[in-house]
């Protein structure tokens, strides 16, 4: 079976986030099941960087103004296909803003553009010609950016080709003004609620969701929480309408990136909760970040988007809470500008015992997660969470919000679990203030109990976080969808 994969990020060429961890790892995962994915991905610098290659397979003269081509390479033993788009992708800045600014004003034509390119590759006309006889399957888009995949399928020339749709955060809606319809390639038609219209202007996510054949997400929790209108931002509705293609599916982690025993980022390697060795890593993260040499303080790590969403004003609002227990703190991470300014006011008042990093940095966050005691994550929604999972199988103590993805995979100390010996972190709500202030009184008194703290940690380690188990369920999505269709 072969699938066309399409998104905006794919790990280790361009990422911001989860979802390109997702899209990197799952073609390796799906091998495993007979599967075959291409991925299509905008041409920006990096990747054509790392295409260098990369033979031209189809050339449009015109694409959402100017031209483009779609060129194919192998890449870190992915199958690449990009779309080299110079007017839309060769910028300085971000991927999806100039610096500073969260997007660029023609994200809709640049997205459109990459949901029509994968479109063409799907369809017929392209396959026969230079994609011969590479003709996918299925489609599989990924969040917004993709999300006009599938209508263009749906409004473009038969056959039709089946779709899954991907969301991996719903409050990123994708949405532009009702008068770029024509420009984005749209039929009139297509703009009714039972098409892509969203707000009064063009949804791209709810396109993805509206008309794909099939739809994941990527927590049975989170699959559950977005068909409430608390949680469904405007979308609900159309998600308890499509509840019965509506799929849970919990993200696995790269364990060959995040293998605590074979991990070359990381001054001491470790396969278990070896306090000595693990005492090595700690060390070093303190020394790296200025915090005192103090083995025996806990030390709390939160690696992260610095945002609401993530709680991060929860840490910052509970700090009192932290250092009154004797404990350390240390973030790395990037986002929003005043709670960077007050975690790096925060490092500077309590030297030795508070550390930010702001930036995004790869390499420091293996030695975060081989490094800190307890690992913080309380978001107020979570689709997935990648970095609770690497906490657990690097044998640190994921202390999470119960939402989402986090409610999914890590499982509270309370007493029941103890006893039971299958607790591997901790769990706290309501996701505020006190809630996180009690969670972190719980963690330091289970710190000061060094068995029940080994006993988490060693659960924690032998939890299954690969990618085992959601590609059989992606592969099983697949399948049925194709004998279906
Ligand atoms: P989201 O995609 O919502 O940001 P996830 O937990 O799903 O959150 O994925 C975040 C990914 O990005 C993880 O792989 C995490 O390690 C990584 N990450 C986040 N911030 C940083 C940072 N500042 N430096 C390095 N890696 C980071």
């Amino acid at each position: 079976m072969k699938i066309l994969a399409v998104a905006s990020e794919i790990y280790p060429i361009v990422k911001t986030g989860g979802l390109a961890d997702v899209v990197g790892a799952l073609p390796a995962a799906l091998a495993l099941h007979g599967i075959e994915v291409r991925t299509l991905v905008p041409g920006y610098r990096p990747v054509l960087a790392a295409m260098k290659r990369a033979k031209t397979l189809h050339a449009f003269d015109s694409l959402m103004g100017g031209p483009a081509r779609i060129r194919a390479a192998t890449v870190d033993g992915l199958a690449l296909l990009c779309l080299d788009a110079p007017h839309l992708y060769d910028r300085d800045g971000g991927i999806y803003g100039p610096p500073g600014h969260a997007d660029w004003p023609d994200n809709p034509q640049r997205f459109a553009a990459l949901a029509q390119a994968a479109a063409a590759i799907a369809r017929d006309a392209l396959a026969r010609g230079a994609l011969a006889p590479w003709q996918p399957d299925v489609v599989h888009a990924h969040d917004w950016q993709a999300g006009l995949t599938p209508a263009y399928l749906r409004y473009g020339a038969a056959p039709r080709i089946p779709s899954v749709f991907t969301v991996h955060n719903l409050a990123f809606p994708g949405w532009a003004p009702a008068g770029l319809l024509a420009t984005l390639g749209l039929p009139p038609e297509s703009f009714t609620i039972e098409g892509v219209e969203f707000y009064g202007g063009i949804g791209f996510l709810k396109a993805g969701l509206r008309h794909a054949d099939q739809i994941t997400t990527v927590s049975p929790t989170y699959a559950a929480e977005i068909t409430r209108p608390e949680n469904g931002q405007g979308l609900d509705g159309l998600l308890r309408t499509r509840g019965a293609d509506l799929h849970g599916i919990t993200n696995g982690i790269d364990t060959t990136v995040w293998n605590p025993a074979a991990d070359p980022l990381l001054p001491a390697r470790f396969n278990g909760p070896h306090a000595r060795r693990r005492g090595h890593n700690k060390a070093a993260l303190q020394a790296r970040l200025g915090l005192d040499a103090a083995p025996g303080q806990l030390l709390f790590g939160v690696v992260s988007r610095l945002t609401r969403q993530k709680g991060i004003d929860l840490v910052v609002e509970t700090l009192p809470a932290l250092l009154g227990l004797g404990a350390q703190l240390a973030v790395l991470g990037a986002g929003e500008t005043d709670l960077e300014t007050e975690l790096r006011d925060a490092a500077a008042r309590h030297p030795g015992r508070v550390a930010v990093e702001i930036g995004y940095d790869e390499s420091l966050a293996h030695l975060f997660q081989a490094g800190v005691d307890a690992f913080l994550v309380p978001s107020r929604f979570e689709p997935c969470g990648l970095t609770q999972l690497c906490a657990l199988h690097y044998g640190a103590v994921p202390v999470v919000s119960r939402v989402g993805g986090l409610a999914d995979t890590v499982v509270d100390a309370n007493q029941a679990a103890l006893a039971a010996h299958v607790a591997n972190g901790l769990q706290f709500l309501p996701v505020s203030a006190d809630g996180l202030a009690a969670a972190l009184r719980r963690t330091a008194g289970l710190w000061a109990d060094r068995d029940a703290w080994a006993h988490l940690q060693r659960n924690g380690m032998r939890a299954e976080v690969g990618w085992a188990g959601p590609a059989s369920a992606y592969a099983k999505i697949f399948r049925t969808l194709v004998v279906n269709f």
